[in-house]
């Protein structure tokens, strides 16, 4: 793997459906242990830079991601950690609002979670036992005044953001912090093609799973992570 011997090599990593699988309860997802020790092993290698970049709020991501420095975690896209932005009156005034009204549509079987700069709604408890209904409440929730904030789709949600910033800005403001001269980001979703977009033609974005996508390698979730990180892993300490 020729990005492997680049001088310094910065790997972001996307959690939820990529190094841990997607279940209802969000506080119970399965994680790839195997694909998080390698991660681990990376971020001891000298000019390796490490980092966790999740839609999931810091604290959050930290309650279920069993990495730590010198792994960085950064949660809400970005917003939260390292290069982070500030949580204004104004955002949470607008996420509150956009909240009650997500709450208003009193869907079954949907609900709507809070995280520090984002309201998310949910409808994974429906998409297993009512595909077609899944999708009537994500085209509703698709429909509701945002209040002024930012509104991105995913795998069972619609998220309605307070903050601009994208997972894409939290990996240019990284890669210029460590001075990379090579970056690798693997992900799963809608969110992670801004991610895929901010790489450069020295990059790898990576795609886990099926879908579109701007990244130029795809892997299977799991083993195919898995793989993929130990094989740059080893291309990387044989440097
Ligand atoms: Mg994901």
């Amino acid at each position: 793997m020729q990005l492997a011997r680049t001088d310094r090599l910065l790997i972001v990593a996307d959690f939820d459906g990529t190094l841990a699988g997607i279940v209802p309860d969000p506080s119970k997802v399965p994680v790839n242990l195997a694909a998080c020790e390698v991660l681990d092993r990376l971020a001891q290698l000298p000019d390796t830079t490490v980092a966790v970049l999740s839609g999931r709020g810091l604290e959050d991501l930290k309650s279920v991601c069993p990495l730590r420095a010198p792994v960085t975690l950064a949660g809400s896209h970005g917003a939260e950690g390292e290069h982070g932005v500030e949580l204004t009156g104004d955002m949470r005034a607008r996420l509150d609002l956009v909240g009650a009204r997500l709450g208003a549509l009193g869907i079954e079987g949907a609900y709507v979670e809070e995280k520090p700069f984002q309201r998310v709604f949910h409808v994974a408890p429906l998409a297993d036992a009512d595909p077609a209904a899944a999708e009537a409440a994500l085209a509703a929730a698709r429909a509701v005044d945002p209040a002024g904030t930012t509104v991105a789709g995913g795998k069972n949600i619609v998220e309605f953001s307070a903050a601009r910033v994208t997972k894409g800005d939290w990996i240019a403001a990284k890669r210029a912090q460590v001075g990379a001269t090579a970056t690798v980001f693997i992900g799963d979703d809608v969110t992670d093609e801004n991610g895929f977009a901010a790489l450069g033609p020295g990059d790898l974005g990576v795609k886990v799973g099926p879908g579109e996508t701007l990244a130029t390698r795809r892997v299977e979730f799991g083993a195919g992570v898995t793989d993929f990180l130990q094989e740059l892993f080893t291309a990387r300490a044989a440097r």
